[in-house]
């Protein structure tokens, strides 16, 4: 699967965390008090990325799936490692990654890249942009989503992540404002729900 650029590909910065909490809310609630796993099958994962960088249009045929799979457990692990002392998202966090290992993962889809990194000026600051001359979609598409999670895991925001604790919620979010518990107002509802049933039995 070879596409071809005339120039060196500029990679996104992931600061925001928006690619990385979209990467691994793949694992995520069904809405019926079970967990979905949006990369299940082969074509999930084909799916996904197709919906995301339609010009890199995955072959299944390829390792990517599997190799997608691998490195969300990474990112997991490494989320789950951000929130603490509070506990993780609930579906995958007795059989975490070793750090280690989940580091060792990352590492190796950014080295795929073989990123060139230049400064440039950027209004009063000065900018880092990091490209690569790769013109394979599955190391481009695994590169992206590696760099996304350590933009996000190593900037500025990673401070604000949290996992959700409401009943039934598996999601890692960003707080909004520094007293935020839950993802969503219907978390918090439903985390109130439970917190006075239990205080009335
Ligand atoms: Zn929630």
């Amino acid at each position: 699967m070879i596409i071809r650029y005339y120039q060196p590909m500029r990679m996104p910065l992931g600061e925001d965390g928006k690619l990385a909490l979209d990467f691994v809310s793949t694992i995520r609630h069904d809405g019926a008090g079970g967990v979905t796993d949006d990369f299940a099958e082969d074509r999930d994962v084909a799916r996904w990325v197709r919906d995301r960088w339609p010009e890199w249009a995955p072959d299944t045929s390829t390792t990517l799936p599997r190799r997608m799979r691998g490195l969300r457990r990474a990112a997991r692990a490494l989320f789950a490692r951000a929130v603490r002392p509070m506990p993780p998202s609930r579906p995958d966090a007795s059989h975490l990654m070793p750090e280690a290992e989940a580091i060792h993962v990352l590492n190796e889809a950014i080295a795929d890249l073989s990123l060139d990194i230049a400064v440039e000026a950027g209004g009063a600051s000065l900018l880092t942009v990091r490209s690569t001359a790769s013109a394979d979609a599955e190391v481009l598409i695994r590169g992206a989503v590696a760099l996304a999670v350590v933009d996000f895991l190593a900037g500025p925001h990673v401070t604000k992540l949290r996992s959700c604790q409401a009943p039934r919620c598996v999601r890692y979010f960003v707080q909004r404002h520094g007293r935020q518990e839950w993802c969503k107002e219907s978390c918090g509802n439903r985390a109130r729900a439970a917190r006075h049933r239990a205080r009335s039995r």
